[in-house]
């Protein structure tokens, strides 16, 4: 489940990476120097890899939430922002 042309299977550490591990990493943003939380291949996540990913959020960013992504949508990662800051309308909620 990995795609060469996609820059998130690449996995290019042009970013700080602050997190990684056999699910998931978290890398700064190139764009907008905010955290990601990035799935590690290049597929919808389970749901207990969801379940991961959100220990591992809030282990870093306690509190935090999710914004859905607009660029890569075939490659699962999040932004991960204060609630507050991230408008309703991009806010990830589960199925
Ligand atoms: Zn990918
Ligand atoms: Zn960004």
């Amino acid at each position: 489940m990995i795609d060469p042309n996609c820059e998130l299977c690449r996995q290019e550490r042009r970013t700080e990476w602050h997190h990684s591990d056999d699910v998931c990493w978290i890398a700064e943003c190139a764009l907008c120097d905010t955290p990601m939380i990035i799935l590690n291949w290049h597929r919808e996540p389970t749901a207990s890899e969801i379940e991961h990913m959100k220990v591992v959020s809030e282990t870093y960013y306690p509190g935090y939430g999710w914004r859905n992504e607009r660029l890569i949508p075939n490659h699962w990662h999040k932004h991960v922002l204060p609630v507050a800051v991230i408008h309703p309308a991009e806010r990830y909620r589960e199925e």
